[in-house]
């Protein structure tokens, strides 16, 4: 309200901040919006700041797509309001805030196709057992640097030198991994742990677990924070999937248990089969019930399918596992307060409100419906004979996605229509788009 917002205003004078990043995910999970000068803040947020539809229709690239509601109904507005409980200070950025923001329509209803609203959606629901869904993001990247002769004008930083858990200089030679861990953890993002990956230039940061929705808010700023950082230095952080044929590709993993409302976890039991209690049970078999739906949400791109396949350590199968880093589920040995899962299967391009409201909504239903998990797998994870594969590219998991009613009730009729009518023109987009694979593979001797 009104007050609020002048209230907003004057501690943020206060706080010497003279400009408010007020900032909102789109479809995809880029972020979008505006700098708002704290002198007109008040007047300038009042019942929202206005924006077009084009919000969630809008490409990496800048493309408009016609989304229901969108260019064909001329583009109407939609109005983004600050949550005040996420104002955050950049700490890169001295005077500049960034806060979160909701949108919704015109007539004041929470717009259905908002990655915050769809998150909102599903924890809702989660609390009509008398749940809490707690996650904990672990999200891996490359780091690029401008190169003229390399394809695409990049090449990999520190390219040769770092590969897995080297730390230090020898695999981060300007200190990057470090110096960003140290900043996030000044924004607030309660960064816990960073590390090199398996190729060089790849490393990943582990975030502590939280709430859903704190813990996507965090994921959402920790993406773009990245980004924004590698940009100051002249480089460029992608969270792509699959970027390199020869390497391996960038996983979002979640990290993934339930609460009773006063803070117990319920995943654990010392007398459960394999430590877990029944709801934790559930929670697995939910998600690998849903698993080809979620995908869609998870492995959101053409390109995150090519990140799936035998000995990546990205999964290929359906399965879980106890303590097994090839299976789709890997159950963490921890028990007590840390009996958890871990979700593999997102990989970094997706929108962290829309992964934690996918994973959710599946555990959701697994929980609900008290359902069983099949034997869980022993072993190596890519063996076919084990257990069903996952969807093979985007147009098997939107198809999935779509027939999966109770995922689609979960998250939103209206929302799950708007993410179909985009991801269907982005696969027309890519099918009109001759690849580098097919002059190699077509052009010399056909
Ligand atoms: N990069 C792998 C993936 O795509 C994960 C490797 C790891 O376990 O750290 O999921
Ligand atoms: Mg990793
Ligand atoms: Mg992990």
């Amino acid at each position: 309200d009104a007050h609020a917002m002048e209230a907003a205003q004057a501690e943020l004078t206060e706080q010497n901040i003279d400009v408010v990043r007020l900032a909102y995910s789109d479809l995809i999970g880029a972020e979008r919006g505006r700098d708002l000068l704290v002198r007109h803040f008040a007047r300038t947020v009042g019942d929202g700041v206005a924006f077009c539809r084009s919000i969630y229709g809008t490409s990496p690239m800048g493309d408009v797509i016609d989304i229901d509601g969108g260019l064909s109904a001329g583009l109407p507005d939609v109005l983004a309001l600050p949550d005040l409980s996420t104002i955050q200070p950049v700490p890169w950025e001295p005077g500049v805030a960034h806060v979160i923001a909701d949108v919704f329509n015109p007539d004041g209803s929470p717009a259905q196709e908002s990655p915050r609203t769809v998150l909102r959606r599903v924890v809702e629901r989660f609390a009509t057992l008398d749940m809490k869904p707690i996650v904990g993001p672990e999200l891996e990247f490359y780091v690029m640097e401008e190169s003229a002769g390399a394809p695409n004008g990049w090449k990999r930083y520190g390219e040769g030198t770092g590969n897995v858990y080297v730390a230090g200089y020898k695999g981060d030679p300007e200190n990057t991994l470090l110096a960003s861990l140290r900043r996030l953890e000044a924004y607030g993002l309660d960064v816990v742990a960073a590390n090199h990956e398996f190729a060089s230039g790849q490393f990943e940061i582990n975030l502590w677990h939280s709430e859903a929705m704190d813990a996507a808010d965090r994921a959402f700023r920790f993406k773009n924070a990245i980004q924004e950082l590698a940009r100051m230095q002249g480089k460029m952080a992608t969270f792509m999937a699959k970027p390199f044929n020869d390497e391996g590709g960038s996983g979002f993993h979640l990290h993934f248990s339930v609460s009773s409302p006063d803070g117990a976890a319920l995943f654990d039991d010392p007398q459960g089969e394999d430590g877990l209690s029944q709801v934790g049970r559930s929670a697995i078999a939910g998600i690998l019930a849903h698993a080809p739906a979620i995908a869609a949400l998870l492995n959101p791109t053409v390109n995150s399918y090519k990140r799936f396949g035998p000995d990546t350590l990205a999964p290929w199968l359906i399965d879980w596992g106890l303590d097994n880093r090839s299976a789709m589920v890997r159950i963490p040995p921890e028990r007590g307060r840390a009996a958890r899962l871990e979700l593999r299967l997102g990989d970094a391009s997706a929108n962290p409100y829309l992964a934690t409201a996918a994973l959710i909504a599946a555990a959701y239903l697994g929980i609900r419906d008290k359902l069983e998990p099949p034997a869980k797998l022993e072993g190596y994870g890519y063996d076919v004979t084990k257990a069903a594969k996952l969807p093979g590219d985007l147009p098997a998991a939107i198809a999935a996605l779509e027939a999966d009613t109770e995922i689609a009730d979960l998250l939103g009729p209206q929302f799950i229509a708007t993410f179909l009518a985009y991801k269907r023109n982005e696969l027309e987009r890519f099918a009109q788009w001759v690849t580098d694979w097919e002059f190699r593979e077509y052009s010399y001797h056909l």
